[in-house]
């Protein structure tokens, strides 16, 4: 058969099936009468080819969908990869989705709560497409549910019933068969009575006791009572308000380890800060500390352990602070001493008139010679006169130079005041920087001529101090008895013309 003849035949098939003519089945009919005419055609060949790279299990399935161009071959492909990859994984997800509602709908009909509740907000919340944060959420109250868990309630059925309370049915079952056998013994509602009375016991908090009391001996007595809705009212109330309390108790008991760590831990600071002495003592207590085991003891043991640690630490620190309190008191004893003998000092100096820094009579010497002046004065008309100097600036001398240049000042200018006086003139410090020369037989004029004399001298002197010279300069102010009212006068008008010499610019002697 030539091509034109298999193309013929193609042709008048297509025409006779009433087939339209597309180049697929065009291609599909003339492989075929090619095939059929043993006539081998490339393009033919393709289909073929690809179909002996499949798996056998496809190259069936291939066979049975009649697939006879490379285009059907592929859209059957994908077809079948998109149905096997959604069907499959769809059908996992869907099993495991029915999996998790199914232990969800178990959790919330234990008699848990808590889990209860979580299950049931849960079950709405499980769809077979769930974010990752959605899930990530889920998984974390779950997390937080089993570390919070706490069954040791279960614990109570112990002295009743030997039950399994690992396994919730097993543990139903034989609760169910405990009660049973003891049937004769006053039935099933006496034993609930009893776990009842056995459950509002208070773990914790000691309050309560009497209603409890009551209560208990109610329901023990008769136990039908548990069927009457106000009893139960009554113990609903109670286990509320109990567990009120265990948590009261809970905090006070916090509260009270608390305020006994602190303690210790002042104690110990006490302790510490008292010195090197108590090497023996700090690390005697550190060790006891070291035993105390918050996550393990219990309330009690915790409790006695760092009452004794409190306890010793008090011994230890009143025999410290009594050691301390003997060393204060000598302390307090020695500095009363020194007290009384700087006193002593103070008034032997008094009395004796003199001055310590500049050696010069002091105030007291000062009025002892001028009331002798002023008898004088009254007695034979003598007159006398008094000059009151006062170095200027020198606050800001102590300032720059120190207290001590100060003081070497001070003693200095008291030097040059003696030296420049008359043997008969009275030279004393009058307090502070201020000197008062009292000249016998004297009037203002001689004696501004005198203050004159040595406000010069002061101005051109070197007061030196370590090898510094510091600038010196004084103030004066002169009265004399004649021109006064009394001896208290003559000193208040010193005292307002050194006042007037200060004020008109320092360096100056006014009369
Ligand atoms: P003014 O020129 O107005 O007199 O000024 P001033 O700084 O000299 O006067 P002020 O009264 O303000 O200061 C006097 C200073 O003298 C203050 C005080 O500390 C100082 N002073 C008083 N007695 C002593 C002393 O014995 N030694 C020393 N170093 N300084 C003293
Ligand atoms: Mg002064
Ligand atoms: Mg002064």
């Amino acid at each position: 058969m030539t091509i034109q003849e298999i193309i013929k035949k193609s042709l008048q098939e297509i025409k006779s099936r009433g087939l339209q003519l597309t180049p697929d089945t065009y291609s599909e009919i003339f492989c075929r009468h090619a095939k059929r005419a043993n006539v081998i055609f490339e393009d033919c060949q393709r289909l073929e080819k690809f179909l002996k790279r499949l798996s056998p299990e496809l190259q069936e399935s291939v066979k049975n969908r009649h697939v006879s161009t490379l285009d059907q071959l592929v859209q059957y492909l994908a077809s079948e990869v998109m149905r096997s990859d959604t069907k499959k994984s769809g059908e996992i997800i869907q099993a495991y989705v029915l999996l998790v509602k199914r232990l969800l709908q178990a959790v919330s009909m234990l008699h848990d709560k808590k889990a209860a509740q979580l299950a049931e907000k849960d079950i709405k919340k499980i769809v077979p497409y769930l974010e990752k944060g959605e899930i990530d959420a889920i998984r974390e109250h779950w997390n937080r549910f089993v570390m919070e868990y706490d069954d040791s309630f279960l614990n109570r059925l112990n002295p009743y019933c030997d039950a399994d309370t690992s396994d919730l049915e097993a543990m139903v079952d034989d609760l169910v068969a405990c009660f049973k056998s003891r049937e004769g013994s006053g039935g099933d509602l006496s034993l609930v009575a009893q776990l009842i009375v056995a459950s509002l016991v208070p773990s914790i908090a000691s309050g309560m006791n009497d209603e409890i009391a009551t209560v208990s001996a109610q329901i023990r007595s008769n136990p039908e009572l548990l069927t009457s809705p106000a009893m139960m009212e009554d113990i609903r109330h109670m286990i509320k308000k109990r567990i009120e309390l265990d948590k009261k108790a809970v905090v006070s008991r916090m509260t009270e380890l608390d305020t006994i760590i602190e303690h210790i831990n002042l104690t110990l600071v006490r302790v510490v800060d008292c010195g090197e002495t108590n090497h023996d003592a700090i690390s005697k207590i550190q060790g006891e500390l070291g035993e105390v085991n918050l996550g393990i003891d219990s309330f009690e043991v915790i409790h006695a352990k760092l009452l004794a640690i409190a306890n010793s630490l008090e011994t230890e620190t009143r025999v410290l602070s009594d050691e301390m309190k003997q060393s204060q008191e000598d302390v307090t004893e020695l500095r009363q001493k020194v007290r009384v003998l700087e006193d002593a000092l103070r008034k032997e100096r008094k009395k004796s008139g003199t001055d310590t820094l500049t050696k010069l009579p002091n105030r007291r010497a000062i009025d002892d010679f001028l009331s002798k002046q002023e008898a004088a004065f009254k007695r034979y008309g003598d007159n006398y006169a008094a000059v009151l100097f006062d170095i200027d600036h020198f606050k800001s001398v102590n300032d720059t130079y120190g207290h001590d240049a100060g003081d070497v000042i001070l003693a200095s200018f008291g030097k040059m005041l003696r030296r420049y006086s008359r043997e008969l003139d009275f030279v004393g410090r009058w307090g502070g920087e201020e000197f008062l020369v009292v000249l016998p037989k004297t009037d203002k004029e001689g004696a501004y001529k005198f203050a004159e004399k040595l406000r010069d001298v002061v101005s051109k002197s070197k007061f030196m101090y370590k090898g510094t010279r510091i600038p010196v300069t004084v103030s004066g102010g002169v009265a004399d008895r004649a021109s006064s009212e009394s001896m208290e006068e003559v000193l208040k008008r010193a005292d307002k013309n050194l006042y007037s010499a200060k004020a008109g610019g320092r360096n100056r002697i006014v009369v």
